[in-house]
């Protein structure tokens, strides 16, 4: 969860600098620059289409300043006129309907003025009409004195012009011309005034197709209008005119802002809709990414870890082995390795069920990562097998003690539902570079070294010693061979070993004993052999073998017990009883006669099943007999427990008989405690006279050992017999 918000914080972080900035930056830019066009554009055609106008309303005037002059030309160059005026009395009426008259009605020229050679005032006409008296207004006055209207050069012939004035608070277009076609008429001047009234603006307004013109004498006021000022030719202003502009950029802007604005709302839509879509899609992506790192991380951790106890596996303490191992060599350090193998813990998963063997397991996980040092790796190698790698050891001693603090600590109880349960450890250790500085090498040797500590009780740890790679090889080869004489049944037999009466006169039963002649080595102990092929399994073979011969020999002596001994290997394997009671029923023979000579080691192993084979062994007919008693911890409590028949008395005891203290009285009351469970007590191992005397006198009931017989072929004790 607080994964979850890391990621999507930093994510957010991420994706707003990397997708939605830039973006932004992207869109705002393009935004810009096309309003910055946009606006460009307009203001670009606007003044554009207002110069243009600006343009079209000047040449209107200096049109209609030139049409002006020609409508006056109309008539100065007029000869009649000229000739009228060359009267003495020029008919006043006449002038009226063709000057005044006729300039008014045909051309709208609202003030017409004739002047004289002496610019005295001849006639005026406003509105076509002659005005009385020929008054004008001082202004007017003051205009027709003006060097506009004087200036012709008369010399020069005639010469027209036209200007725009002022006239008082009008503002006017005037044009003068001289009438000029009789010398005595030559020096009478016409002058006509158009005010730029509504009127002139109207017809000025139709022509150049300018909205809304207005005249005005000062400049007008508020920004939407256009305005030009008028200057006469002199430069002097004349007024200000205004005018509706149009304004193609804004009429555009009308035209194609609104789709342009829609199509900015769609594309800022669009980069939204797009920014969603990849914000849901790296956030996908970036979420299974995380998934991805964490389903490796704990592949890793899986490929590496013991799952149980979340220990280093295998292969990761092999690996922190080859590396100390390397950096131990460059620095001249020692690296222990400790192998660690719990004794009898298969009885606690059997016994408890495999829920209490994995808390234990647990439970030995955390006390082994208590003891050892935080350099130290501890590591889980198999069901219920541990490692400890050791680097930079300055000395054995603290190998040994860390050892001997393991095997302590690991026996200390454990808690299960309430009850206390115990387990042992045994440890084998080596060392490098004494034992070699190979990976492989150290692994061996300390697996040897724990097989050792194994074989000798358990519980203690063992160092490892060439002696006991040598033991080792043997060991193995002896395996190979024993395999090779199984499958050829070659070099194996059946010996017999005979049980007295305690005269030691008469042959009670006999003792099946394995003996096997090796090409190269000679006859080979059982004690070497058999522990091979316990640990080999091909005791479970040899064994039955064995029952099978005694059973023929058991055939052939109808009145003699032949007894066989059973290996705790075979005792453990699932169809043990169904095996023997097979066997003997095979053969032919009655199980009321052999005998099965057990030791306390299959007790030891699982009480209650070894108790229910005993019983259904008893059952079928066989003999129970407790071999080697007195070796074990706690003979005397098994037999309360087992239903056995014979108890046989290890030959350590007979053989301390006269030489340790007390070991008549221990005799004597194992004989006593034998005969109050109603069971027949044997000694084994009887070499001289006087062990079987006092034999005799504790009142055992039958001898075995050298004294009488060693373990002879069936021939002979056939012949003994
Ligand atoms: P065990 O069952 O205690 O067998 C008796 C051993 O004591 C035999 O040794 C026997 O030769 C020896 N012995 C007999 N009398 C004397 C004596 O007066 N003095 C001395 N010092 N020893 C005496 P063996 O034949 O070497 O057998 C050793 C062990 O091998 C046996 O001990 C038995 O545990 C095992 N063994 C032998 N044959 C078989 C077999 O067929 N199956 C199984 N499972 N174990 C066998
Ligand atoms: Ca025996
Ligand atoms: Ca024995």
């Amino acid at each position: 969860m607080i994964n979850a918000l890391k990621l999507s914080d930093g994510f957010r972080r991420n994706f707003v600098r990397e997708v939605i900035l830039p973006l932004m930056a992207i869109l705002l830019l393009t935004f810009a620059g096309a309003g910055m066009g946009l606006f460009w554009g307009t203001s670009l055609t606007n003044n554009e289409a207002r110069d243009q106008q600006q343009r079209m309303i000047e040449a209107s005037f200096a049109q209609s300043l030139s049409e002006h002059l020609r409508q006056l030309r109309s008539l100065t160059r007029w000869s009649p006129l000229a000739d009228q005026l060359a009267l003495a009395h020029p008919d006043q009426s006449w002038l009226t309907q063709n000057v005044g008259g006729w300039l008014y009605d045909m051309f709208d020229h609202q003030l017409v003025i004739l002047l004289d050679r002496d610019n005295q005032l001849v006639n005026v006409w406003r509105n076509g009409q002659p005005v009385p008296d020929k008054r004008v207004g001082p202004y007017l006055h003051e205009m027709l004195q003006s060097p506009l209207v004087l200036s012709s050069d008369v010399a020069a012939g005639p010469a027209d012009r036209a200007d725009f004035v002022r006239i008082g608070q009008r503002a006017a277009a005037l044009a003068v011309g001289d009438i000029s076609s009789t010398k005595q008429a030559g020096r009478y001047r016409l002058v006509s005034i158009k005010f730029l009234d509504d009127g002139y603006l109207r017809n000025l307004s139709d022509r150049s197709q300018l909205r809304q013109l207005h005249f005005s004498d000062t400049e007008p006021a508020g920004k939407t209008k256009a305005r030009y000022l008028l200057n006469s030719q002199q430069g002097n202003p004349v007024g200000y005119l205004s005018w509706q502009p149009d304004k193609p950029g804004a009429q555009m802007l009308r035209t194609i802002g609104p789709s342009t604005l829609l199509s900015v709302m769609l594309i800022t839509l669009l980069c939204l809709f797009m920014v969603r879509r990849i914000w849901t899609s790296s956030l996908k992506l970036s979420q299974s990414l995380l998934q991805l790192g964490a389903s490796e991380a704990q592949a890793q951790h899986l490929a590496f870890h013991d799952v149980l106890t979340g220990l280093p596996n295998r292969s990761l303490v092999e690996d922190r082995l080859t590396q100390a191992l390397a950096l131990a060599g460059r620095h001249d350090q020692r690296v222990a390795l400790l192998l660690l193998d719990l004794d009898r813990f298969k009885n606690i998963n059997d016994t408890y069920g495999h829920h209490a063997g994995d808390e234990m397991i647990m439970e030995v996980a955390r006390r082994l990562n208590d003891i050892v040092r935080a350099s130290d790796t501890v590591g889980r190698i198999g069901g219920d097998e541990f490692i400890i790698v050791m680097p930079d050891v300055e000395n054995i001693g603290q190998v040994q003690s860390l050892a001997n603090r393991i095997i302590a600590r690991l026996s200390e109880p454990y808690q299960w539902v309430g009850s206390e349960l115990w387990v042992g450890v045994s440890v084998g250790l080596a060392l490098a570079p004494k034992d070699g500085i190979d990976r492989l090498e150290l692994m061996r040797k300390a697996d040897i070294a724990l097989y050792e500590a194994k074989n000798h009780g358990r519980g203690q740890y063992r160092q490892f010693e060439k002696v006991m790679d040598e033991s080792l090889r043997t060991r193995q080869q002896m395996a190979a061979d024993l395999r090779q004489a199984l499958v050829k049944w070659d070099g194996l037999a059946v010996w017999y070993q005979p049980l007295m009466d305690i005269s030691g006169q008469r042959v009670v039963g006999l003792e099946a004993l394995l003996r096997w002649h090796h090409a190269e080595r000679g006859d080979v102990s059982p004690g070497d052999f058999i522990a091979i092929a316990e640990e080999t399994g091909m005791i479970i073979p040899l064994g039955e073998w064995v029952l099978r011969e005694a059973c023929k020999t058991a055939l052939r002596l109808p009145d003699i017990v032949v007894a066989v001994n059973v290996s705790p290997v075979q005792f453990r394997a699932s169809n043990f009883v169904e095996r023997i009671v097979e066997i003997v029923r095979e053969e032919g023979a009655d199980p009321t006669q052999m005998e099965l000579e057990i030791t306390e080691g299959v007790l030891i192993e699982d009480e209650h099943e070894a108790r229910n084979s005993i019983i259904a062994l008893r059952e079928a007919g066989f003999r129970i007999a407790l071999d080697d008693f007195g070796t074990g911890y706690s003979s005397l409590n098994y037999l309360s427990t087992f239903p056995v028949d014979k108890i046989k008395i290890d030959r350590s005891f007979t053989q301390s008989l006269g030489v340790a203290q007390n070991s008549t009285a221990i005799v004597e009351s194992v004989v006593r405690l034998g005969h109050a469970m109603g069971l027949t007590v044997t000694a084994e191992g009887v070499e001289t006279e006087g062990q079987k005397n006092a034999l005799a006198d504790a009142g055992c009931n039958q001898l075995q050992g050298y004294l009488f017989s060693h373990a002879v072929p069936f021939e002979e004790i056939e012949k003994m017999v």
